[in-house]
């Protein structure tokens, strides 16, 4: 501004310099012109005199240096020049001076001359003979006047150059400082700016409005930050250029952003093309949905796009966490493709050996035993279903069943009981430890869970092994462990024979009327239970399973 202001100042006492020089030479060159006519008016009279008195002698011994004496008849004829031979001279009768002194006695007039730059002035008198005498005197045109004037103009330029910029400095200082230190914050409050007033209004009005629209956007955006930071939801504002406006709480820790990210485009929270193209559809002006995995979640993006006067101005991006539902759709589709591929081979079994009895293709000494076959394969195809029936049962949360007080050491012994046969078969010893114990339940689940155990211990001893079962009260709560001296399950696969269908020894298993849902029974039974299942095994040596129930206490409660 001060620049500027400098600037205008200069180009100001600039032309203002040029324009008074012109106008002042002007106005002097007229001043002087007029004095010079009246003097030449003058001299005419005299020389008029001098010519009517003595006639032409009068101009012998006349020192005319400044004048041009001419004396002209009353045909135009010139009588004499003082300048050249009157003889030579063109009649003057046109001469507008001439014709006006032969009409009124006096004329006068001037003329320029463009190749010389002079100018001419004429002084014409009648005299009593009817001739008229002409007087004319030379002069410099402005302009001549002012190249003649040349040098003086310039140094007083240069001087007044000079005193201009020093006052165009400090002048642009002077005004542009009190400008500095105005109070914008305040602005009525400033004084001696009579001139600004309206401008100091208009701003507090400004101030007023921007104020109130600050306090409205304030408002909206606490109350939007209400909303979304409780969300689970991930929530991104985006404009239409995807750069970010803002990200809930939520966003920012599924992408893992420290700091806010306002401002920055959407790729650097996700570089993904994926999400790219999904911004792209609702860029197009459709809703758009996808499916990503980030980490070890699965996440549904939704991306809108918002409109403002028919044009899209932005975008909102919705991000909910599917991995449940996403781990729940994987584990169904691989418990049908396991239920199938676990009746497949029993049915082809039956379906064989039922072929082979139907087209008399058998031995009669043969026939029992296929029968027992089938009859073998239908029964663990029979409790394969029971197994599904009873997990599907407990998916569902098992909320028909009623709970009740349960004595788990009597229930442990009659499940022992059942098993003698099998402990037999298998030349594996039961014992039972412990004390009477109970807990608040569902008595078909707990037994359930008990038997699975236990059968475990039974199914995958040793020869001369033993299994152990204790039934003891812990604290407010019971632990019934079951440990055995059997093969005992390797490090990798302790976390996973809990799934669905997992066996180590997957012919093993099947060969001794496994299903692969036992323990997977167990772990939805303790976990209806509020149980803790802990294991503990060493291979070829035996394994550990002990559940923790909570007392009846603390059921009750
Ligand atoms: P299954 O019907 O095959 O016994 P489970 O779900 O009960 O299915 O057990 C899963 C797998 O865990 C079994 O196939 C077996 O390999 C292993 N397992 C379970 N209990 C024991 C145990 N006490 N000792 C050794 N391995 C065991």
């Amino acid at each position: 501004m001060t620049k500027q202001i400098f600037k205008s100042i200069c180009l100001t006492a600039f032309v203002v310099f040029l324009a008074s020089i012109l106008l002042f030479m002007g106005v002097l060159y007229e001043y002087f012109s007029g004095i010079q006519r009246s003097q030449l008016k003058m001299q005419t009279d005299l020389a008029a005199q001098g010519a009517e008195n003595e006639g032409l002698k009068y101009f012998d011994g006349l020192d005319v240096k400044y004048y041009r004496i001419t004396w002209i008849d009353t045909n135009g004829t010139v009588l004499y020049d003082s300048k050249s031979d009157s003889l030579e001279m063109e009649n003057h009768l046109e001469r507008e001076e001439i014709k006006q002194a032969l009409s009124e006695g006096r004329g006068e007039s001037s003329r320029y001359s463009v190749t010389l730059m002079e100018r001419s002035i004429y002084s014409a008198r009648r005299l009593a003979d009817g001739t008229v005498l002409r007087l004319s005197i030379t002069q410099n045109t402005v302009f001549t006047l002012l190249l003649g004037m040349l040098q003086p103009i310039a140094l007083i330029f240069v001087a007044a150059l000079i005193l201009a910029l020093a006052l165009a400095f400090r002048l642009s200082r002077n005004i542009v400082k009190p400008l500095n230190s105005l109070n914008l914050d305040e602005p009525l409050k400033n004084e001696g700016y009579r001139e600004l007033t309206p401008l100091f209004e208009r701003i507090v009005t400004q101030q007023r409005k921007i104020r109130r629209q600050r306090e409205e956007l304030q408002q909206k955006q606490s109350e939007f930050e209400t909303v979304t930071t409780g969300m689970e939801e991930g929530i991104i504002l985006l404009n239409e250029k995807q750069i970010v406006l803002g990200m809930n709480p939520a966003a920012s820790r599924l992408f893992h952003i420290d700091g806010s990210c306002a401002g920055k485009h959407i790729v650097s929270v996700d570089r993904s093309l994926k999400l790219q193209e999904l911004l792209y559809k609702a860029g197009g002006g459709g809703h758009a949905e996808m499916k990503m995995e980030i980490g070890a979640g699965y996440y549904q993006f939704s991306a809108t796009p918002v409109f403002s006067e028919g044009l899209i101005s932005g975008i909102v991006l919705l991000i909910l966490d599917v991995t449940e539902k996403e781990k729940a759709e994987q584990l169904r589709r691989e418990f049908t493709a396991n239920v199938s591929h676990e009746l497949k081979t029993p049915l082809q079994t039956i379906s064989g050996y039922a072929e082979l009895l139907a087209n008399n293709m058998v031995k009669p000494e043969d026939t029992t035993e296929f029968s027992e076959r089938i009859y073998g394969e239908a029964k663990r195809m029979i409790s394969l279903v029971e197994d599904i029936i009873r997990l599907s049962r407990l998916d569902e949360g098992a909320e028909d069943m009623e709970r009740e007080p349960v004595e788990l050491y009597g229930l442990t012994e009659e499940i022992l009981r059942r098993l003698t046969e099998e402990a037999k078969q298998a030349e594996v010893q039961m014992v039972l430890t412990g004390e009477q114990a109970e807990v608040y339940g569902i008595p078909r689940l707990l037994e359930e869970m008990i038997y699975n155990l236990c059968d475990n211990a039974v199914k995958y001893n040793q020869k001369g092994g033993q299994v152990s079962v204790s039934v003891k009260k812990e604290g407010e709560g019971v632990c019934v462990a079951v440990s055995d001296t059997g093969i005992g399950i390797p490090d990798d696969c302790r976390e996973r024979i809990f799934e669905r269908f997992y066996r180590v020894d997957k012919s093993r298993s099947k060969e001794i009327g496994g299903t692969g849902l036992g323990l997977s029974i167990v772990k939805h039974a303790a976990r209806l239970h509020d149980a803790e299942i802990e294991l503990e095994s060493a291979p070829g040596e035996g394994t550990v399973i002990s559940v923790r129930l909570p007392g009846i206490c603390n059921c009750n409660a």
